[in-house]
């Protein structure tokens, strides 16, 4: 197929109600009809990335292969189409600015008053076809962050009317993603907002093709006759969308709603039918566990349960593969640092995992956590910042460091983790961790390799400080095993407790790399032994 078709996808109503999920599973449907995909997502918010944001008001920074810091969504394109997404996947406002405004000094305007319409526009349509410019993809969904009617989205929906426009109707799409609410006085649901979503996008010069209708229960053929008369659709294309146990659920309802029949149709692209039978699988193993473990995950952003995405997704994936329900215990850090009874805390759980995180606060609670898994033989699992302060534990309680930490939380004369050497002049805090793929080379004879049945593996990092390899064989001569290493500059990336029945710890995030069908190997090996303990 020579022509890209391009399909846009937007949200009304409210936030949050799973573009990211609609966009995944929209590209799932078509990635199986065999069809090459790829999703984009364009944030209007107008930091360069979110790197610099805090996880209570964005959630969890998604770092790509290539060494990105984006939204959060690209972690679900990733593990719904199990593909590698790119720094060209997610666009932002301050990306868009910050390109215009060098180039206005470079003097590329010269002579001209620089404008959102055409310059900024412009801008954002070269940025919408970055990806099918490779010539990778048939198909490419751009997702439109943010909801309809917000002041920052408007440049983006502006270029996406006149994008649609250049590469006209059979090859581009429009699909609006909006919310039904039901009212319990009048017992009735509501389509009202839905039409003056559609009325806002109309405004702009945008007329849905599709709307994809969220709602707690479902929408009958009724309200779907009564939402296309008002908002100029064809009745087959108001697709419902409703609350399902899982969101690996959503594909499996949108395609029974037929969405994928008529993108296809409607774009004119001649393809077979969708091949979903492991993903059926999949859904049947999430919805139909044998068993259940219990988790306790013992972070400072526990309130906000997006800061975790892919941990949580990763929980399910290794759920699904070791026949278990994953219930995750939140464990407060900053509670269980002020407590003198650590064990209240951690009674009933069947593993631990310490997450990633930053600053001081919450540390000795967490290292509290960790000393008590680690003497009672409860499976951990460290990420990152939870790797480094089971450094921290074992330096302080193993080898009798009393004044052992990181030098993130405090210097002292232990700093058994400490700034990596290239970090020490930065002082720019946007990308400028240690961020992206690096390889990694795992030791034989390990639980680690087990695990991987590798030697030679690639991690996704984000981090600015590391193991003191001053340290490294006081730790081997106390039992710990450095598992992996990274190989160009001798780093530690991987520790291991062989005296304990599961205890692994890595400088990497590794739920970065867990798809759908097929979870990551430190977490399937890390639920397995939660199960083992149960
Ligand atoms: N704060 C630590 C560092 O910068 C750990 C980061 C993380 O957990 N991602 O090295």
């Amino acid at each position: 197929m020579k022509q890209v078709k391009y399909i846009f996808l937007t949200g009304g109503v409210v936030s949050s109600l799973g573009k990211g999920i609609a966009a995944s599973s929209l590209g799932l449907l078509l990635k199986s009809r065999g069809l090459r995909v790829t999703i984009q997502k364009l944030d209007p918010y107008i930091n360069v990335d979110p790197g610099t944001m805090s996880p209570y008001q964005h959630g969890e920074v998604y770092v790509t292969e290539d060494g990105a810091e984006s939204d959060l969504d690209l972690g679900h394109y990733e593990r719904f189409l199990d593909m590698n997404m790119t720094k060209s996947n997610n666009t932002t406002t301050g990306q868009v600015y910050y390109e215009v405004i060098s180039r206005e000094r470079r003097g590329d305007y010269l002579g001209a008053t620089v404008q959102v319409v055409p310059h900024i526009t412009d801008e954002i349509k070269r940025r919408m076809t970055l990806l099918a410019d490779t010539k990778d993809y048939d198909v490419v969904i751009t997702e439109i962050g943010g909801t309809v009617g917000d002041i920052e989205s408007l440049p983006f929906l502006e270029a996406m009317r006149q994008f649609m426009l250049k590469v006209g109707r059979e090859n581009s799409l429009s699909i609006h993603l909006t919310y039904v609410p039901y009212i319990e006085a009048a017992g009735e649901i509501k389509t009202k907002p839905t039409q003056h979503s559609v009325k806002t996008l109309l405004e702009i010069g945008i007329q849905p093709d599709i709307l994809i209708i969220r709602s707690h229960a479902g929408v009958s053929q009724d309200i779907k006759e009564k939402i296309a008369l008002f908002c100029n659709v064809q009745t087959k294309c108001v697709v419902s969308a409703k609350d399902v146990p899982t969101i690996y659920q959503v594909p499996l309802e949108l395609e029974s709603e037929g969405l994928d029949e008529i993108v296809v149709g409607k774009l004119h692209i001649r393809n077979g039918k969708p091949d979903l039978a492991k993903w059926r699988k999949l859904v049947r193993k999430i919805n139909d566990p044998k068993n259940t473990v219990t988790v306790g995950v013992c972070g400072k952003y526990n309130m906000v349960p997006d800061a975790y995405k892919s941990i949580l997704e990763a929980f399910v994936h290794a759920g699904a593969e070791n026949d278990v329900k994953v219930n995750i215990k939140w464990i407060s850090a900053q509670d269980l640092e002020k407590d003198k009874n650590t064990a209240k805390y951690l009674t009933g759980i069947n593993g631990l995992l310490v997450p990633y995180g930053f600053g001081e606060r919450g540390t000795e609670g967490k290292i509290k956590a960790i000393k008590f898994v680690r003497e009672n033989k409860i499976p951990f699992f460290g990420i990152c910042f939870g790797m480094q302060l089971a450094v921290v534990e074992f330096a302080r309680n193993v080898l009798k460091m009393k004044d052992a930490n990181s030098a993130e939380v405090r210097k002292t004369r232990n700093n058994v983790i400490d700034l990596m050497e290239e970090q020490k002049g930065i002082t720019e805090k946007g990308g400028t961790m240690r961020l992206g793929s690096y390889a990694c080379t795992v030791k034989r004879g390990t639980k680690t390799f087990d695990t991987y049945k590798a030697v030679n593996i690639n991690e996704r990092h984000r981090h600015r400080y590391e193991f003191n390899n001053r340290y490294r064989m006081q730790f081997e001569d106390a039992g710990m095993i450095f598992s992996g290493i990274n190989p160009d500059k001798d780093l530690v990336e991987i520790i291991e407790l062989p005296s304990h029945p599961w205890f692994i710890a890595c400088q990497f995030h590794p739920e970065l790399k867990s798809r759908a069908t097929k979870a990551h190997p430190l977490f399937r090996e890390f639920i397995k032994a939660c199960k083992k303990k149960k």
